[in-house]
């Protein structure tokens, strides 16, 4: 897919346009290209995002999820809580993995950034001007991989992925399909989590 295209698919996604989204985008393909594979079809690939889920930036794990095609929804993406810009991608075929971090000298310029001082105001992102938030967009779609970010050598990776079940069953208590992971028994009935815990 062009750039260009990932962009808009990114801001269709994501809702609102950023700099952090871009950044996950970027570094998505950087990762992509480094291992020499395309996109995730399927579960071929494992993506470990280390952004939280408090902070400047979370945006990233979105651009991620457009460029590798790993997402929460195939659970080939794990967000790892370390409140950090990286992720690394994994080839579960190879065993072969890299990782990407944001550049901390580009980072830093990007938090001393106009549009940053007015979010952390607590300016809502679609009350600042598209002359300050564009520019910076623009920026990042047009650096060089080795200004944005760090990118490890590729290394030996063995990571287990769990195998997704078809095992269902009905809760005695609602009345609704849950999946086999998710059935707890109390008192001799089989009931879904939310029952469970009433
Ligand atoms: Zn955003
Ligand atoms: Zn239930």
């Amino acid at each position: 897919m062009e750039m260009q295209e990932l962009l808009e698919l990114g801001i269709k996604l994501h809702g609102h346009k950023c700099p952090a989204m871009p950044l996950g985008i970027r570094a998505g393909l950087a990762a992509l290209r480094k291992l020499s594979v395309e996109r995730a079809a399927n579960k071929e690939l494992f993506c470990l995002c280390e952004t939280g889920s408090a902070h400047a930036t979370m945006c990233f794990v979105d651009g991620v999820q457009v460029a590798t095609s790993c997402t929460l929804g195939k659970s080939n993406l794990k967000k790892l809580e370390y409140s950090k810009n990286a992720l690394t991608l994994i080839d579960l075929k190879r065993k072969k993995a890299v990782r990407v971090a944001l550049n901390p000298a580009f980072q830093k310029k990007g938090l001393q950034s106009e549009f940053v001082k007015l979010r952390s105001q607590g300016i809502e992102l679609q009350d600042i001007p598209a002359e300050i938030t564009d520019p910076l967009i623009e920026n990042i779609m047009i650096q060089p991989d080795e200004v944005l970010f760090k990118i490890s050598e590729i290394f030996d990776c063995n990571f287990q992925t769990e195998k997704g079940t078809f095992e269902w069953d009905e809760c005695e208590e609602c009345g609704e399909i849950v999946f086999a992971p998710g059935i707890r028994i109390k008192k001799g009935r089989k009931l879904c989590l939310p029952c469970a815990e009433k």
